[in-house]
């Protein structure tokens, strides 16, 4: 990564400032701050429509924000100091009139417009998202690594699954795989589901040992440098019973179905449709408790949504999920999610673990 790459992301967002007239905007989420400067330890963004971009940093991350923010005067925001009176000085100076704001906690948000009673406060967080969905080619080279460590860690699983393993050990084996291969971290709680436990969409991992003929969820995400991977694969210990393998093929048929239809210019509530269909034709609508996907990127869940009354239009450069699911309380539930990138006349898988078959 380096300067032009943020430079090219700012200039958007400043051209996306113009057509809202904002004349200013106030970051706040991590997130956001990461995307835009290289840096996620600060404390608050302004983003003037002219003149210097303000990063406020408390003394813990200054000589960090000196070294690894691009684009940005560095701002030491002392112990105690009140950092909205500073940035509420600078939006003065800058003669701001109209400040977006991305998310800000309700306590803050009422100190900002008491501090500034003649400025116009507008919530702006739709702009990064406009912006975020759309990932550049450093952010898919990124996700594509992260990808490439989450399947990694899936491909460990499937050599550890087997009667008597307990959810704990395999989830542990998979952050091991993970961080060797260079992951920065989990991009959120391994879920390793067995049995029963399966039938609860996010499970978590726990003690339980498993048994012959249980179905186990395994959801796993790689994180690096700030991006994140998702991908799930069902395993069945030992032989499956008819039932399982009835729910098992259901899935895997609806998530093959999605994907292929998944390209630039089809609406998310479509694919989120084909499956959906899929799935309550044999007889598990009621199943499928949750929507068929989700964007990833330096969130684990971000825009856009794939569910029955998501807007979103799918674009190039949108990475999502794909990930049908049925879930038989008592009895046990499959999912099957992959990573994927969205191009122009189709898409491509950025996670590559094999499915099972059985
Ligand atoms: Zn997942
Ligand atoms: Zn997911």
């Amino acid at each position: 990564m380096d300067d032009s790459m943020f430079e090219a992301r700012v200039d958007r967002l400043l051209s996306l400032m113009d057509d809202r007239g904002l004349d200013g905007l106030l970051v706040a989420e991590e997130n956001n701050m990461l995307y835009l400067t290289g840096f996620s330890g600060g404390s608050l963004l302004l983003i003037p429509r002219f003149g210097d971009r303000l990063l406020y940093v408390h003394p813990v991350n200054y000589e960090a924000a000196k070294a690894e923010a691009f684009g940005v005067e560095v701002e030491l925001v002392g112990r105690g100091e009140d950092v909205l009176a500073r940035v509420s000085d600078a939006i003065r100076d800058a003669g701001i009139k109209s400040l977006g704001f991305d998310s800000l906690r309700a306590s803050t948000y009422l100190k900002l417009r008491d501090a500034n009673p003649n400025v116009d406060l507008k919530d702006a967080g739709e702009i990064l998202w406009s912006l975020r969905k759309v990932k550049d080619q450093s952010e898919i080279e990124l996700m594509r690594f992260a990808a490439e460590l989450t399947s990694r860690g899936m491909n460990r699983a499937a050599e550890m699954i087997r009667a008597g393993v307990s959810e704990r050990e395999v989830a542990a084996e998979i952050e091991y795989e993970m961080r060797r291969g260079g992951s920065d971290g989990v991009a959120f709680d391994t879920i390793v589901a067995s049995g029963p436990r399966s039938a609860y969409p996010h499970g978590g991992c726990g003690d339980r040992r498993m048994k012959r003929g249980d179905l186990v969820v395994v959801d796993v995400g790689a994180k690096y440098r700030g991006y994140c991977s998702d991908l799930t694969r069902t395993f069945i210990v030992d032989e499956p019973s008819p039932k399982s393998l009835r729910i098992y093929e259901t899935v895997r048929e609806a998530q093959n179905l999605a994907f292929k239809a998944i390209r630039a210019g089809v609406r998310a509530c479509e694919i989120d449709r084909i499956a959906r269909d899929y799935i309550s034709k044999a007889g598990y609508g009621e199943y499928f408790v949750h929507g068929l996907g989700h964007g990833v990127g330096l969130d684990i869940h971000e825009p856009p949504a794939l569910s029955p009354k998501s807007r979103d239009v799918l674009a190039e450069g949108y990475v999502v999920t794909v990930e049908p699911g049925i879930y038989i309380p008592g009895f046990g539930g499959v999912r099957i999610e992959d990573t994927v990138l969205i191009l122009k006349d189709r898409a491509e898988k950025l996670t590559s673990s094999p499915i099972p078959q059985y």
